[in-house]
């Protein structure tokens, strides 16, 4: 089992993804060569895409944020430990997510609960 490699190797395919996305916004979002020419069905275009590049940013940024809190837990030597009830998480949930940092009890019950609020950093 490998996992701390699998998300190290993940880590820098987010970053990678993420630098993409944002030039892609910022190119966007200027807008101004666009001009006077532009017609409100472009305008609309570009605001659509901009809203799905923002919307991509953020699932971006917030798997980026999982996977660096289970590195930390590589290093502080807890990972694998749910950070809710400080039981191990099922192998099977890791191998398939290994940013998972709930067992599958607590994230069911974040999950009901509202999102969020376990997680505090
Ligand atoms: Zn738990």
């Amino acid at each position: 089992m490998q996992l701390r490699q699998r998300l190290q190797e993940e880590r820098e395919r987010l970053r990678q993804e993420l630098a993409q996305v944002r030039s892609a916004t910022q190119k966007d979002g200027a807008g101004g060569e666009i001009g006077g020419k532009s017609s409100k069905s472009d305008e609309a275009a570009v605001a659509t895409e901009l809203e799905k590049n923002l919307a991509l940013e953020k699932s971006l940024l917030q798997r980026l944020v999982e996977i660096d809190h289970a590195l930390e837990k590589f290093i502080r030597g807890n990972y694998g430990l749910c950070d809710a009830c400080g039981h191990p998480i099922e192998e099977a949930r890791l191998e398939f997510l290994p940013q998972a940092n709930l067992c599958i009890g607590c994230k069911s019950r974040q999950e009901k609960d509202g999102r969020g609020r376990w997680l505090r950093k």
